[in-house]
C-alpha cells in the first residue's frame, strides 16, 4: 500500500471523461488543428502527469504548462509529446529545457537576446502575443521585429506564436475579446509579412475555443474544458463535456454517542443535542474544505443525507449520525459523488461551498490522494 493509499480521505477524478472530452474537441476543431492541452496547475488539481498520459493516448498533440517542475514530471513519467512553457522560466534554465524537449515562451527582445546567450544547442521557442492583459506577450506592433531577431538568433528557432485574450476575471466583455483576437490575429500576419514561417499558430483558450470557432487558426490551447469545467458555447460548439472531477470521499474514523457524556461541558460554540451520535472524518480546511463551516451542510453516507456540523477544523470534520444509528467506524462518507442511491453533483457541492465548480477543482485536487477511475 502506498502512503497515500492508507490514507481514508480521497478525490476521484474520471480519466474517462478526459477521454471523452477530448473526442469532442477534435471533432470540434477537426484534424488540421493541433491540439495542445494546457495542464498548468497541477492540470487544476486533477494531476499533470495522469492527465498528460491519457490526453496523450487520445491523440493530443503537446502540452503546455505554467510550471517547469510539472513538465518535469510528465517528461519523467515518458510524456513525449512537444511541450511548451508559459512565461514561468529564466534563461538560467536554458539547459535544463533543451536536454528535456520543453520550449520556453519569449515576449521581449531582451528575452531573446538572454535565452539566445544562454542555449549551446539549437531551442525551439514561442514567441507571445499580447492582446491587452499586460502580463506576459509582445504587442502586436513588436511582433514581426521580434519574430526577425528569433531568426536571425544563433541557437533559438521559432516553434510557434500564442496569444492568450484575457476572457475570465470577472468581465465578460465580448467586443473587448473580438479586439484581442484582431489584435493577435493582424501580428500574426505582420510576422507572416517578413516570410519567416509560424508552424504553430494558437490562441484559443477554453472559452475562446467554444465562443470563437475562427480563431482555432492551426492550434489550440485549451485547459479547463478537457477537464470537464463549464464555459458558454455558442452553436456550433455546443457540445456535452463530463467533469474528471466526479468524487471527494472519507470514511469515518470515529462513532460516538453523546448520551453519558460524564460531566464534560460541550464548549459553548458547538450546537449539540443530548443523545447526540457524532462521527469524524478526517478531511478539513487543510485539504480545501472551506474554512468557515457552510450553512446547511451535509454529505451522504450509506445513501443517507447526513450533516456536517462545524466549526470546521484542520484535518477533522464532524458528522452529525443521529439519523443513522447503523453507522459505525470505517464507513465512507461522500461528500462529492453517489452513495447508494443518492447523490451529491459538483454543482450541488458548488452550490454547499458557494463557490463556482471552478474553484473546487483545486480546492480538493491539489491537496488530497487522487485515485484515479475510468
Ligand atoms: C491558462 C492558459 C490557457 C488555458 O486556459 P483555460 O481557460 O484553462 O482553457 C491557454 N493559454 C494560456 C496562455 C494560458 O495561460
Amino acid at each position: 500500500m502506498t502512503p497515500s493509499a492508507l490514507r481514508p480521505t480521497w478525490c476521484e477524478i474520471d480519466l474517462g471523461a478526459v477521454s471523452h472530452n477530448l473526442r469532442q474537441l477534435r471533432s470540434l476543431v477537426g484534424t488540421d488543428v493541433a491540439i495542445y492541452v494546457c495542464l498548468k496547475g497541477d492540470a487544476s488539481g486533477c494531476g499533470a502527469v495522469e492527465i498528460a498520459r491519457r490526453a496523450e493516448t487520445e491523440g493530443a498533440d503537446g502540452f503546455a504548462f505554467g510550471n517547469v517542475d510539472s513538465a518535469l514530471a510528465c517528461r519523467a513519467a515518458g510524456i513525449t509529446a512537444p511541450i511548451l512553457l508559459y512565461p514561468t522560466c529564466l534563461p538560467e534554465s536554458a539547459s535544463a529545457l533543451e536536454r528535456a524537449g520543453l520550449m520556453p515562451t519569449l515576449s521581449t527582445l531582451e528575452d531573446v537576446a538572454l535565452w539566445d546567450k544562454a542555449v549551446h544547442g539549437e531551442l525551439p521557442v514561442f514567441l507571445k502575443l499580447d492582446g491587452g492583459g499586460f502580463r506576459a506577450g509582445a504587442f502586436p506592433h513588436e511582433a514581426a521585429a521580434l519574430a526577425q531577431a528569433i531568426a536571425s538568433s544563433r541557437h533559438l528557432r521559432l516553434a510557434g506564436v500564442y496569444g492568450h485574450p484575457m476572457t475570465s476575471y470577472g468581465f465578460e466583455d465580448e467586443p473587448y475579446t473580438v479586439a484581442q483576437l484582431e489584435g493577435i490575429r493582424a501580428a500574426l500576419a505582420a510576422i507572416e509579412a517578413t516570410g519567416i514561417p509560424v508552424p504553430l499558430r494558437m490562441t484559443s483558450s477554453s472559452a475562446i475555443v467554444l465562443g470563437h470557432p475562427e480563431a482555432d487558426l492551426n492550434a489550440v490551447d485549451p485547459g479547463r474544458l478537457v477537464l470537464g469545467m463549464p464555459f458558454e458555447a455558442i452553436a456550433p460548439r455546443q457540445s456535452e463535456w463530463r467533469p474528471a472531477l466526479v468524487g471527494l470521499k472519507s470514511r469515518l474514523v470515529m462513532v460516538r454517542s453523546l448520551a453519558e457524556p460524564g460531566n464534560v461541558q460541550p464548549a459553548p460554540f458547538l450546537s449539540l443535542r443530548p443523545g447526540m451520535r457524532l462521527g469524524l472524518i478526517p478531511l478539513g480546511w487543510s485539504d480545501g474544505f472551506p474554512r468557515k463551516m457552510p450553512e446547511q451542510a451535509f454529505a451522504l453516507l450509506r445513501g443517507r443525507r447526513v450533516p456536517l456540523l462545524g466549526p470546521t477544523h484542520s484535518e477533522l470534520l464532524r458528522v452529525d449520525l443521529t439519523d443513522v444509528p447503523e453507522a459505525e467506524v470505517g464507513d465512507e462518507v461522500v461528500l462529492l459523488g453517489r452513495s447508494g442511491a443518492a447523490e451529491i453533483s459538483l454543482e450541488a457541492l458548488a452550490d454547499q461551498w458557494r463557490v463556482s465548480t471552478h474553484d473546487l477543482y483545486p480546492a480538493i485536487g491539489k491537496s488530497l490522494p487522487r485515485r484515479y477511475i475510468g
